[in-house]
Formats: C-alpha cells, sequence, structure tokens
C-alpha cells in the first residue's frame, strides 16, 4: 500500500505545481487520466473571434471557500492592447491568468473574450486562442526543435527556426554542436531561465495565438537578459491582446492600463505615468523597487537621460 501511496502522492503533488505553474496542462490530464475541473457546457460552441477583447466582468473567486481571493474584480483588455497586473505576492496576479485559461471557473461574475462567456465556449477553441508564457518553462528531454514545436507537431523545420529567430534564441542554438537536435532537458543540455523563456516565447510566436498571457519570472535575470526579453516580449505582444503579470516594475511601463492589486481588488489603475503622478502605492512600489538597485538599462532608456 505504502508502495502504491508514495507515487499517487507524487503525482498529487506534480499535478499541483504545473497547475500553479500555468504549462500547457492537455497531455499531463491525459497521461495521469484525471477529470479536468471544468468541463465543455452541453452547448458549449467554438470561440467566435474577432479582435479578440478580453473584460472580467465583477469576477469573484476563491480557492477555498473560507478564504475568497477575488471580490467583484472588473477590468478590460480591449482588442490587441496591453494590460500589466502588479501587486504583492499573494494578491491574485496569477489567478487571473489560471482563470482566463480556465483552469478553475469564476464564482461570481463573468470573464468574456469577444463578449461570448468562456463557460459557453469548448475548452479547446478558448486554449487554441490563448498563448501562455510561464514563469517558468517545463522542457522536455527531447530536442530543442521538439520543444519548440510543442504543440504544433506538423510544424516544419523553416518555421521553427523562424519563430526561434524572432524569440532570439535561434543564435545560441546553432552555436551548439547539434544545432536545433540539441538535446535538452533534465538529460540534456541545462537552459539558463532568459533561455528557458526565449523557447517559451518561440513556442507561443508558433501558435500564433490572438491572446498572449506573459507571467513573468519571479527569480531575478541579468539586467541585460531582461531587457532582451522585455524587446522580445514586446514584439511578440503587437497586435495580440496581451496580459502581462509583472513582478518587476520595469516590464510593465509601455502597458496601456497597469492594474495595481491587492488583496483581489484592484486598488489603482492608469498609465505609468498617471500612476506616477498620483503618488499612491504604485509609485511607492515604484520608489521601493528602486532606491535600493542601480537603474537598470531599462529605466535608462525610460527616462532618456541618465
Ligand atoms: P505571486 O506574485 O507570488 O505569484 P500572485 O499575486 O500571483 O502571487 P496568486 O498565485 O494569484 O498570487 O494567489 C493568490 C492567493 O491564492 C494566494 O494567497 C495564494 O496562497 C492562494 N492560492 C493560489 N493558488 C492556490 C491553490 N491552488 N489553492 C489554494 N490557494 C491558492
Amino acid at each position: 500500500l505504502i508502495q502504491l501511496y508514495i507515487p499517487l502522492n507524487f503525482l498529487g503533488v506534480l499535478y499541483r505545481e504545473v497547475k500553479q505553474s500555468l504549462t500547457d496542462l492537455d497531455k499531463m490530464f491525459t497521461l495521469m487520466g484525471r477529470e479536468r475541473e471544468v468541463a465543455d457546457a452541453p452547448e458549449a460552441r467554438p470561440l467566435a473571434l474577432q479582435g479578440a477583447a478580453v473584460r472580467f466582468e465583477a469576477v469573484d473567486f476563491a480557492y477555498d471557500p473560507a478564504r475568497p481571493i477575488l471580490k467583484g474584480l472588473s477590468f478590460d483588455i480591449p482588442a490587441g492592447q496591453t494590460v500589466a497586473v502588479v501587486g504583492a505576492s499573494g494578491a491574485g496576479k496569477s489567478t487571473l491568468a489560471r482563470l482566463l485559461y480556465r483552469f478553475y471557473d469564476v464564482q461570481g461574475g463573468r470573464i468574456t473574450i469577444d463578449g461570448q462567456d468562456i463557460r459557453q465556449v469548448t475548452q479547446d477553441s478558448l486554449r487554441k486562442a490563448i498563448g501562455i508564457v510561464p514563469q517558468d518553462t517545463v522542457l522536455f528531454n527531447d530536442t530543442i526543435a521538439y520543444n519548440i514545436a510543442y504543440g504544433r507537431p506538423d510544424a516544419t523545420p523553416a518555421e521553427v527556426e523562424a519563430v526561434a529567430r524572432a524569440a532570439r534564441i535561434h543564435d545560441f542554438i546553432v552555436a551548439q554542436p547539434k544545432g536545433y537536435d540539441t538535446m535538452v532537458g533534465e538529460r540534456g543540455l541545462k537552459l539558463s531561465g532568459g533561455e528557458k523563456q526565449r523557447v517559451a516565447i518561440a513556442r507561443t510566436l508558433l501558435k500564433n495565438p490572438p491572446i498572449l498571457v506573459f507571467d513573468e519570472a519571479t527569480s531575478a535575470l541579468d539586467s541585460a537578459n531582461e531587457r532582451a526579453i522585455q524587446a522580445e516580449l514586446a514584439s511578440a505582444a503587437r497586435g495580440r491582446t496581451t496580459l502581462v503579470i509583472a513582478h518587476r516594475l520595469s516590464t510593465v511601463v509601455d502597458a496601456h492600463e497597469i492594474l495595481v492589486m491587492e488583496a483581489g481588488q484592484v486598488v489603482e489603475r492608469g498609465t505609468h505615468a498617471a500612476l506616477l503622478a498620483r503618488a499612491g502605492a504604485y509609485a511607492r512600489m515604484w520608489a521601493l523597487q528602486h532606491s535600493s538597485t542601480r537603474p537598470t538599462a531599462t529605466e535608462k532608456n525610460t527616462h532618456g537621460h541618465q
């Protein structure tokens, strides 16, 4: 019994961790034969996309009924625009992405894409429309080409190379002795955090979704890497409806709107300049993040002449 229990328990932990990190779950569900927590509505239709406008309408959500996380949360990401969410750890930022991808259903209010409640569309069509660049990308023990093409196995080598170039990881790949056939993952070449995020960006570009969710890595990248990832993100976000979950404020300065979350509610919203002028929670966070550190290259760019 103990022998049976341990692996099952391990799978449970693995399942939670993977779910937490917003990775592609479909394969995991199949491997583990687990029921999905959400099911297609009997009359579910494929999502009919226009510009992919995302709207959270008075959303309530709790993982545990005794502890509400989101309370009456509303915001819009107009088609093709970027909204960034900032706030302390545990404020509920990543929960927004999990709800949009429908890992869980909202308990009050609704989430719509182009006016369609995401509970009324097929999960397959919903998840095809959303590309997630997670904090920690899971790499399979396979070639780097396989890892980029994961989710689009029909992609041609030329397509894989094109997205690798766009995510600026092509030069790194061809510098390896086996190029695109280099084995990566636990038993192969270990990639840095920045390289893994580039693989995730390349994978997402290949999926070409109208909606992009970028869950910024909490672990600090060096400033050159951080600036590069930001540039790659900005190009990936062009023309897509984008939700950025930001842990470093330098990532959000160009967002059309920044939502500042505290304990499940938006306490401030606006552009970077408007929020600084307001001298409230965002301005305090900005001052805090920048008082103890040297200005990064991004800040230099943002402020022009330092
Ligand atoms: P961080 O910046 O640390 O990633 P966050 O703002 O993204 O934090 P969330 O991950 O959205 O925060 O979590 C919001 C709250 O929900 C936290 O208090 C967290 O402990 C709780 N929570 C998150 N996932 C679960 C879960 N699977 N089960 C129960 N509670 C959870």
